[in-house]
Formats: C-alpha cells, structure tokens, sequence
C-alpha cells in the first residue's frame, strides 16, 4: 500500500509544481470563483463551453498543495468533455471525497484516472474541502452558462 501511497503523492506534487491550464480566458468565457477560508485557498474557474461541450478550461489562484493540484487535475478530465460527462466525474469525486452518497446511480465507467491519487485525503477531513473546491467552482460555472 505504501508503494501507493508514494506515487499518488508524486501525482499531486506533480500537478502542485506543474499545473496544468492554468490562467484565464477571455470573455465571454464564464469565470467563477470558490474559496476555502479555513485554509485560504482561493479558485477561480474559467470556461468556455459550447453546444454542451467544455471546449476550455483555465483555473488561476493560490492554496495549500492539495487545492492547486486538485483544480489542475479538474482541468485535465473535464476540458473537451461533454457537460454531462462531466457533472459524472464530478460527483463520482464527490462521492470518493465522501460528501456525497453513492446512490449508484453513476455509471460504473466513469472514471477518475489520476484524480484517485487524491483519495488519501479523506483521511484528513479538513482537507476534503480543499480537495473540493475546484470542483464545487466548477459546477457553479456550469451553472451560472446554463449547462
Ligand atoms: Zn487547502
């Protein structure tokens, strides 16, 4: 388990040092922004979504490792995805994060790929937040476009 454990933390540190799409887009992309006051981490969400499908997504802010490289890992699963893909993903996350059932009603192939190098971290219950909070940006940008 160990050996697991070492390289879901290589995964982590890897998207904390190296983000991936970070920095903003232009309007008219939607830009949302989530914090997490207990431990300062700040998000803000930009996307371009068209036709039901997120043609783009940048993320920009600052925080604890586990906020920035969850928000990195966000971008890479949901950029090119249809909508309802990506709502999937996003509760399939939330139900690994323990703060949503799971009703069974996501589907079995849904995927998390990288982003279950985070599930160490609901053994640490203040960080579930952070590990959250670029999703939770995310959903109310996908709110705010009506998608
Ligand atoms: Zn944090």
């Amino acid at each position: 388990m160990s050996n697991l454990e070492d390289l879901y933390r290589e995964v982590i540190l890897d998207h904390y040092r190296t983000p991936r799409n970070k920095g903003e887009l232009p309007p008219p992309a939607v830009c949302t922004e989530g914090s997490n006051p207990l431990c300062g981490d700040e998000i803000k969400i930009f996307l371009d979504v068209r036709d039901g499908i997120v043609h783009d997504v940048r993320f920009s802010g600052h925080g604890c490792s586990i906020s920035q490289a969850s928000a990195s890992m966000m971008t890479t699963a949901v950029k090119g995805k249809p909508v309802d893909a990506v709502r999937a993903v996003a509760k399939r996350f939330k139900q690994m994060m323990t703060i949503e059932e799971d009703d069974g009603s996501t589907p079995a192939d849904v995927k998390l790929g990288d982003i279950e190098a985070l599930q160490g971290v609901v053994k640490y219950p203040v960080r579930i937040k952070c590990a959250v909070l670029g999703w939770n940006t995310l959903l109310e940008g996908l709110a705010t476009v009506g998608a």
